[in-house]
């Protein structure tokens, strides 16, 4: 996969029509037993601060490959159509969209769902719940020989250094961001959730979540998605969306963001093929080539969908007050008690 990427970045800075639509950069290089694992990013279109921006990660948790790999799908997708399809190029002047496929390269290289200092990447910033969290599951800093190890109190890991840097330069001044986050693993369905993780109560861009996700019912209402907040499947300690939404929110809180997390349901996976349990991929892939490329078509719809949503985001972003509090309460009728 680091060399996939690498070799994308090559061909995206070698002279031909994408090197100026396109920024290739390594955010860092993390250092594990004398090996250098550089982590990537793409940046592709609108260079205006204020454009709207479709932030997408993966391989946050090594060990769930599919998600890198998704990402990786979808980048050399919207690469290999830049070069032809001008409908797609005129949308890229106006919206912009940022690649980080492979946040935790260490972790995919090993197998790893933590990073090399055995740290859960997702549960590493100093964000506290507030509602009860499971017993480790939420987060844990009593030994990085357990699972959902945190890592030290107020040290955040230079994966997720590297991501805040890049990401706090992109979206700072936009008016509009949404980031999707790709995982797999917990149950048989698809899930986008969104925040928040460390408390039950909504997070303030609900009415726009509301609304854009009922754009998304109109116009795929055969979608394979539930729509939920992260709260319904288990709160969490440390989340690292939870973080950026807060922070970003205190210089910029008129933005509208929404940071989503994709999970993947791989449960379906191993029900289909129940030998792989004992892979070295485990749980947490489709290891059958059919299905892996099943999986990557499988999210071109949602993917597709956001890019046009953001690019004609006041459709959705846009309500006055009284329109606010009409989808807050709606929003909260449909997703908590
Ligand atoms: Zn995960």
């Amino acid at each position: 996969m680091i060399k996939d990427l690498a070799k994308l970045g090559k061909m995206v800075k070698q002279d031909g029509p994408l090197k100026n639509l396109v920024e290739f950069e390594t955010l860092s290089e993390i250092v594990f037993k004398g090996d250098h694992y550089p982590i990537y990013s793409f940046t592709i279109g609108s260079k205006s601060p204020d454009s709207p921006t479709l932030f997408i990660t993966g391989g946050v948790h090594g060990i769930e490959r599919v998600g890198a790999q998704l990402a990786w799908s979808l980048l050399k997708t919207t690469l290999d159509r830049l070069l032809w399809d001008r409908a797609h190029q005129e949308l890229f002047e106006k919206i912009r969209l940022v690649f980080i496929p492979l946040v935790n390269p260490v972790g995919y290289s090993k197998f790893k769902r933590s990073n090399g200092n055995d740290v859960d990447l997702m549960r590493n910033s100093p964000v506290v719940a507030i509602d009860k969290t499971h017993f480790l599951l939420g987060g844990q800093r009593l030994s990085k020989h357990l699972p959902w190890y945190q890592g030290e109190e107020n040290v955040i890991e230079e994966e997720n250094n590297a991501l805040y840097v890049k990401f706090f330069k992109t979206c700072r001044e936009s008016k509009c961001v949404i980031s999707v986050d790709f995982h797999s693993g917990f149950g048989m369905k698809d899930r986008l959730w969104f925040p928040f993780s460390y408390t039950k109560s909504p997070f303030d861009n609900l009415p726009e979540m509301y609304s854009l996700n009922r754009l998304f019912e109109q116009t795929h209402p055969y979608h394979v998605y539930r729509v939920e907040p992260q709260s319904k499947g288990y709160l969490l300690n440390g989340d690292i969306w939870d973080y950026f939404y807060l922070k970003l929110k205190e210089v910029n809180p008129t933005l509208i963001f929404l940071p989503l997390t994709l999970e993947m349901g791989s449960w379906i996976w191993v029900r289909k093929n129940p030998l792989q349990i004992f892979s070295k991929q485990g749980m947490f892939n489709p290891i059958k080539e059919h299905r892996l490329k099943r999986t990557y078509r499988r999210h071109n719809l949602l993917f597709d969908f956001l890019l046009k949503a953001l690019y004609s985001n006041s459709v959705w972003s846009e309500s006055d007050s009284q329109m606010r509090n009409k989808l807050q309460k709606m929003a909260l009728d449909k997703w908590y008690e």
